[in-house]
């Protein structure tokens, strides 16, 4: 049984409230401070979406205002900016491709203790820092972890909660009994891992573009681990397919919101049909596709893309050298105290070239016989 322990948590809070009560020290009363503001976000998220086990959707369908989509937009772009090229660079390598969606997935029964001995083996195959990392959060599985149905609407989802200063994980996986459950309990873990390595990663904004660099890696392998072992390779190789198309598609809406900036000025974007005409003639009118780029925020995709660029060239090392990739993963997990631009330099100068080997990737997952290349060993 897995289950959140909200009596622990409470009691947790009494714990740190009284601490921060009772401290004159104003760099310790901030810090329990935060610690308690946590908790009570922790108990909050409990009762709104863990409480009764019952279908809900993971996310609040609020739609972002024009104007706020616009002005999130333009603080990322002149934060980050200099991760630009790459968005291109992928996208520019798959101009024009029309790929058709992999189909949905097919339905397994899944439990949750299935979920978590499927993780338990699958890091195993890591000894070493990931999985001692691993096997001290999996302690605490049963009273940090839950799972939750998922309406048909989504078919992943999952998250990571980490109390700053602590050693403390919570995580949730949305379950809709197929392969993906297997994997969202991967992804997560690993984000765990790596809150557990370095503590302050979460908070690293100038290293927003590489926080899914450790979950999606693992993905991408556990993907692989996890249909050889239930047979169910097919799968297995939609979601790759799947999550190949989407971060396409985010670059691709990336690149045209990057010629749209780079195009009108101030006053235009005030002006909600110059910016809605632009897109549309960028999109050819594709009506979903513009509705898309007018609502979504580019901090939501952005490190995305980039993380799974970096994962990709990880997952090409591994092939060849699984120590070295875990080598590599590691170092780019510890990376702190750098600036952004700092961040795209360290990781390049571990050897990573980013869009080296996506279309070799996009040949190898979509290539039509499975197993040729498919089917990993580990
Ligand atoms: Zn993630």
């Amino acid at each position: 049984m897995y289950k959140w322990n909200i009596k622990e948590i409470d009691e947790l809070y009494k714990k740190y409230k009284k601490m921060a009560d009772s401290s004159n020290n104003i760099e310790i009363k901030r810090k329990y401070t935060e610690i308690c503001d946590y908790l009570i976000y922790l108990l909050e998220y409990y009762f709104t979406y863990l409480e009764k086990d019952s279908v809900v959707t993971p996310y609040d369908n609020n739609v972002p205002s024009f104007r706020a989509v616009i002005k999130d937009d333009l603080k990322i772009i002149k934060n980050y900016g200099m991760y630009a090229p790459l968005f291109r660079n992928f996208n520019n390598q798959f101009d024009g491709l029309v790929i058709n969606n992999p189909g949905n997935l097919q339905h397994i029964k899944t439990s949750p203790a299935g979920i978590v001995d499927m993780s338990n083996s699958f890091f195993q195959n890591f000894k070493g820092k990931f999985y001692d990392t691993y096997s001290e959060i999996a302690k605490k599985f049963p009273t940090h972890l839950q799972f939750r149905k998922l309406s048909n609407n989504y078919d992943s989802c999952g998250n990571t909660h980490i109390v700053r200063h602590t050693k403390m994980v919570y995580i949730d996986i949305g379950k809709n009994n197929t392969l993906q459950d297997y994997i969202s309990h991967i992804h997560e873990s690993s984000h765990a891992i790596s809150a557990l390595l370095n503590p302050e990663i979460m908070w690293d904004y100038n290293k927003y573009c590489f926080n899914e660099v450790d979950s999606l890696f693992f993905e991408m392998i556990g993907i692989d681990y996890v249909g050889t072992r239930i047979n169910r390779e097919d799968d297995a190789l939609a979601i790759k397919r799947d999550t190949f198309i989407d971060y396409l598609y985010c670059a691709m809406l990336v690149c045209v919101k990057l010629d749209m900036y780079n195009t009108l000025n101030r006053d235009d974007l005030s002006n909600k049909k110059k910016v809605k005409c632009f897109y549309k003639k960028e999109l050819d009118n594709d009506k979903v596709a513009v509705n898309n780029i007018c609502t979504t925020y580019i901090h939501e995709i952005w490190h995305y893309v980039i993380s799974y660029l970096t994962a990709v060239e990880l997952y090409y090392i591994y092939m060849k050298d699984e120590e070295k990739a875990l080598d590599l993963l590691y170092k780019i997990i510890m990376l702190k105290g750098l600036s952004k631009e700092e961040y795209l330099n360290k990781v390049r100068e571990l050897g990573i070239i980013f869009g080296e080997h996506i279309k070799d990737y996009y040949n190898l997952i979509f290539e039509d016989k499975i197993g040729k290349s498919y089917g990993k060993k580990i």
